[in-house]
């Protein structure tokens, strides 16, 4: 349906798109690309609303900080365990709470990646990963094996 549609068609599509979200005069758009009016009356109609894509594109951003936050919040979440876990004594129990919140901040690295579109994300120069770390380490120095093994898995 799209292909016999000359606006869609049309090299200036996107040109014509924006000249008639903010006009209603055809006429003028009609003679500036040499389409009908028919033409460019039955684009609006039928194939316009794919422009409103746009705004669908903004829903799912707001999805994705919605999702940011739940993986934030699982973090803080495997932190608390962490820190429960320590003062239980129970270490293996830390450890996985750590392991988890690597998880939580390899997860938020990606998210982020993907949602700023950027390919490639370093997880160890983001400051979340260095706040983490650095609490990790300090709270594993009385406890040699587990820091030993924390850097093993790190490796
Ligand atoms: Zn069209």
């Amino acid at each position: 349906m799209g292909r016999q549609c000359t606006v869609c068609g049309h090299k200036d599509v996107e040109e014509i798109n924006k000249l008639l979200l903010c006009s209603d005069s055809y006429r003028d758009i009609a003679r500036q690309f040499g389409l009908s009016k028919d033409a460019l009356a039955r684009h609006k109609e039928s194939h316009m609303p794919e422009l409103l894509l746009k705004s669908q594109e903004v829903k799912e951003t707001l999805q994705a900080d919605n999702l940011l936050d739940q993986i934030v919040y699982y973090e803080s979440e495997a932190r608390r365990f962490k820190g429960l876990a320590e003062s239980q004594g129970d270490l293996e129990l830390a450890l996985k709470a750590v392991d988890r919140a690597l998880k939580c901040l390899d997860l938020f690295a990606k998210a982020r990646g993907i949602i700023s579109d950027q390919p490639q994300v370093n997880i160890l120069v983001l400051p979340e990963w260095i706040a983490l770390r650095t609490a990790i380490i300090q709270s594993l120095r009385p406890y040699p094996d587990a820091l030993e093994a924390l850097r093993d898995a790190l490796r």
